[in-house]
């Protein structure tokens, strides 16, 4: 039989082959040989292509996974689990690769890489209004195709390029107080589970399962495909940007904490963001409107900007679904190869997550806003560029902060007001000098807003949390309900990386 390894010009997996370095190149090569005799299209260290396969997207995390495996099939995705299980391997899938902290490839080395990139396809059935998109698919491509096929569309993210790690821990976009998170559109998922078999989950069938794979997807399992909600997307979409220079911290507190009270009431059609591109003070208010009209749009935003220093710049326009996403995503295409994907940027993040019970008091604006102002080029940051996003998720009638889907998901914070995302990218590079530059620099953002009692983001993985932190900040109150179920479907962690769920003991 022709092995479809060899097929896809892949190294062969050879008893002879060359035992991978580790602390047991025995045990290793049984692992190998039982990919082998499974058929699964494997790459390993020394093949040529391992290198480009192998490396993070954030380049500031140098990862080498044990092997990475490209299934074609769900039994290939079975029998690498499988094998991993036998051989005592951990095992991480690859989505789009966008992990902050190269979770896609294990969060550190050794671990067992299955990339899903062949696993791209999104049909769209008329008959459920459901989207089945495969388990590495990517957001451009998903609401490019399901625009050409039936005009629908599921709230995401802004990066086309992001992969289905995005909804199997959240997921936030310009349409999801309107609609939800992307998490929320997930009405059944195909799943290989820590024993590898293929499984269906879904509210009443394996619905513990279902639960935790919404919310805490890469600790439970390898999902193959998602069935997702869609939605008869609008063409009429208010688009608006309003760019402001405050002479002083004084004044840019004013407005935020201006901008904050009209949130705590916007209706869910409205998405909000203010955002800071690394000037000092300087901020943007942008965000986009699912009701009808700029008039509409109007009358809900004059009586805020009234209170706010005149903008520098203002953008407001009307555009249809297509052109709303390509604006967020500052790209003139959203179709990203949906095979062989190879960009990359070095970057560090954190993010910080504020309860709709409690706003940000003005004390700690004036302290992020202080910072802020000292972080020019040559400052504390020592010229590191960065942004800081930060976005509404609550307040009114948001879809996001409904307390019907409390239990409907593991999804960490469901009562959410803002998500703070602190980023930098390291225009020097990954030097140690320049990691710690970073590291302390977003820390010092994050730590003069964080209260006692505010969370983080899961999508913005933060390698520098310990594993109960990352935990506790994540999933805060679904943390005891997700170590039982972990400990039912996982108790042997076959689907473990840095930050996973740890079983109930
Ligand atoms: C440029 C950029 C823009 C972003 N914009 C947004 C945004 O607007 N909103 C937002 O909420 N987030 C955003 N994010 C964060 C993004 O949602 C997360 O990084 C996300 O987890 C990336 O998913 P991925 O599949 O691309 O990454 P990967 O690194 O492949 O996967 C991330 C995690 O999910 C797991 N995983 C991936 N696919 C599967 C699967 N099929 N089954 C089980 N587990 C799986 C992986 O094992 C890993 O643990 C952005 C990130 C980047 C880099």
């Amino acid at each position: 039989m022709v092995r479809i390894s060899i097929l896809l010009g892949l190294v062969p997996l050879l008893v002879s082959a060359s035992p991978v370095p580790g602390p047991d190149p025995a045990k290793d090569q049984l692992f190998f040989n039982c990919l082998y005799d499974g058929d699964v299209p494997t790459v390993l260290q020394s093949s040529a292509n391992f290198g480009q396969l192998a490396s993070a997207y954030n380049l500031r995390l140098q990862i080498k996974p044990k092997v990475v495996t490209i299934p074609t099939s769900t039994t290939h995705v079975s029998n690498t689990v499988k094998c991993a299980k036998k051989y005592g391997f951990q095992v991480s899938a690859r989505g789009g690769g966008h992990s902050y902290s190269a979770q896609g490839l294990g969060g550190i080395s050794d671990k067992v890489v299955i990339d899903l990139q062949n696993f791209h396809d999104v049909k769209y059935d008329s008959k459920t209004q459901l989207a089945e998109v495969g388990g590495g698919a990517r957001l451009g491509n998903i609401a490019r195709k399901l625009y050409d096929q039936a005009k629908r569309g599921i709230p995401h993210g802004t990066c086309p390029a992001v992969g289905m790690g995005h909804p199997s821990l959240g997921g936030f976009g310009i349409s999801s107080r309107n609609w939800g998170l992307m998490v929320d559109q997930i009405v059944q998922v195909q799943v290989v589970t820590a024993d590898g078999s293929l499984k269906i989950a879904k509210k009443n069938y394996n619905g513990d399962l279902f639960w935790a794979l919404k919310g805490a997807g890469p600790s439970f399992g390898i999902i193959t495909k998602f069935w997702f909600k869609t939605y008869a997307v609008p063409e009429s979409i208010v688009n608006y940007s309003y760019r402001f220079q405050p002479g002083s911290v004084a004044q840019a507190v004013d407005a935020f904490m201006n901008i904050q009270t009209f949130a705590r009431t916007a209706p869910k059609e409205l998405g909000l963001g203010v955002s800071l591109w690394g000037s000092g003070v300087n901020f943007e208010l942008s965000g986009a409107y699912y009701g009808k009209t700029q008039a509409q749009f109007n009358a809900l935003f004059q009586p805020l900007l009234k209170k706010l220093p005149a903008p520098t710049s203002t953008t407001l326009d009307t555009r249809g679904w297509i052109d709303t996403l390509l604006r967020f995503a500052g790209s003139g295409t959203l179709s990203v190869p949906e095979t062989g994907y190879n960009e990359h940027t070095t970057l560090y993040a954190k993010s910080l997550v504020t309860s709709n019970k409690a706003p940000i008091e003005r004390k700690g604006m004036e302290n992020f806003f202080n910072y802020a102002a000292q972080q020019g080029p040559g400052a504390a940051n020592q010229g590191l560029p960065w942004f800081v996003i930060i976005n509404l998720y609550g307040g009114g009638n948001s879809a996001i902060t409904n307390p019907a889907l409390l239990n409907e998901s593991s999804y960490g914070h469901r009562d959410t007001l803002w998500n703070f995302q602190f980023y930098t990218t390291m225009s020097n590079g990954f030097s140690p000098a320049g990691n710690t530059a970073a590291i302390n620099f977003l820390s010092g953002f994050d730590k003069v807003v964080r209260r006692s009692g505010d969370f983080s983001y899961v999508n913005y993985a933060d390698p520098t949390y310990t594993r109960s932190q990352a935990q506790k900040l994540y999933y805060g109150k679904q943390l005891t309900r997700l170590s039982l179920v972990k400990k039912k479907w996982d108790k042997n962690q076959v689907f473990w990386y840095p930050q996973s769920i740890d079983p109930a003991r």
